[in-house]
């Protein structure tokens, strides 16, 4: 390994210690490793955490997407909207139950959709909607709740980025219909893999456990705690989309930590924009006046003012030792989403295309932003 890439600062860092591979340690000596006591518990303290009655563990938030789709009744001939302006698997998700993905179009401050954007795509075959809390910044959901409701449309969160996140004054995820959150190391809170669907519906929530596990209407886990033989009845079409114990173990240390981890984000983003308020032209992201973000994604869009291009910005950073990345992808462009042919989305394509994500995580120092910003000074000022 060279010096240069030994002084690499990556853009993420899961925030892994000793005591997530103790607890993953204990699931395996246990010898249960599959689905069983820790997944109820990690789902019983997530839950609670966001504010929701029930917490359904699944494989990936990916998953979780798929069967809250299922589970409001989406269908082939349906349609669905969604952000373009998001990680893929949120069009995805739509195709899996046959549906047609509509894409809306965001605000520039938020990278959310909006009431407005939302209306702007809506036709009579609208059945759902998946607002996405952008890189944690959380979407103004009373307004988009109380539309949605006089528009007769479910409306599903995807929270993947949003774990920690507040919004009008209580966590992201409460008071949600249904809410999808991932736990892949990208996010703040990860088991490796790993995601959870989170209601107040008690209903939906057992539904989802039986799809999770190929529909069967009592779980593996219960089946083998029982002293009497249980025998299953498959009630429906299912999906093996279940989590482990090993998991959700180190999903219990994480959880644990969540806030610890958040408050020093924040800390560092609060830096972050100290440091940018004199570099002409990097508009970094900030607290929406409806909430807080946990800062998962970090993103600077770049305006005329800068004066340098962002794929030459992150190359300079790349030069400096500095791994930063491209903002959010927008899905309407990619070759998989070439036959839809949405409405203009100018703003998704000015984020997408001026945008990129800065470094942050436990591990980042106060040299290390000095020396990033310092690389964007020095090019604005070119
Ligand atoms: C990461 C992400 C997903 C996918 O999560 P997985 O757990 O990897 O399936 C979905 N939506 C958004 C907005 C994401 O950022």
């Amino acid at each position: 390994m060279t010096i240069e890439a030994a002084r690499r600062i990556p853009v993420m860092l899961p925030a892994l210690g000793e005591e997530e591979a103790l607890a993953a340690a204990d699931a395996v000596r246990s010898g249960w490793v599959a689905q069983g006591p820790r997944v109820a518990a990690f789902e019983a303290a997530f839950a609670a955490s966001v504010g929701a009655a029930h917490g359904v563990a699944v494989s990936s938030c990916t998953t979780a997407l798929h069967l809250a789709l299922v589970a409001v009744g989406v269908a082939p001939g349906d349609e669905v909207i969604v952000p373009s302006l998001s990680f893929i698997a949120t069009a995805n998700a739509v195709r899996y139950v046959g549906a047609r993905p509509v894409f809306a179009d965001v605000d520039v401050a938020t990278g959310n959709v909006t009431v407005a954007t939302l209306d702007a795509v809506r036709t009579p075959r609208t059945r759902a909607v998946i607002v996405v809390h952008q890189g944690g910044v959380p979407a103004e959901v009373s307004a988009l709740r109380t539309a949605a409701d006089r528009w007769g449309v479910s409306l599903i969160e995807d929270a993947a980025c949003a774990a920690g996140s507040m919004v009008n004054g209580g966590p992201v995820g409460a008071g949600a219909l249904l809410a999808a959150w991932s736990f892949h190391p990208r996010k703040l809170l990860t088991t490796g893999e790993g995601g959870m669907i989170t209601t107040d519906d008690a209903d939906w929530a057992v539904r989802l456990r039986r799809l999770r596990e190929h529909g069967m209407n009592v779980s593996a886990a219960d089946r083998h705690a029982s002293a009497q033989p249980i025998l299953e009845a498959y009630l429906e079409t299912g999906y093996n989309y279940r989590m482990t114990d090993i998991q959700a173990a180190i999903g219990l240390v994480q959880l644990g930590k969540l806030r610890d981890i958040v408050a020093q984000r924040r800390r560092l983003a609060a830096r972050y924009h100290e440091l940018l308020a004199d570099v002409p032209g990097a508009l970094a992201v900030r607290d929406p006046a409806h909430g807080r973000t946990n800062f998962q994604t970090f993103w600077v869009l770049l305006t005329d003012e800068f004066g340098v291009g962002r794929d030459e910005t992150l190359a300079a950073l790349a030069a400096a030792g500095v791994s930063a990345r491209r903002g959010i992808m927008a899905s309407h462009l990619e070759p998989a989403y070439a036959d839809v042919n949405p409405a203009p989305l100018p703003v998704t394509e000015r984020i997408t295309r001026d945008s990129l994500v800065l470094p942050l995580h436990h591990a980042l120092t106060e040299d290390d932003q000095d020396h990033i910003v310092g690389t964007l000074r020095g090019l604005a000022r070119r």
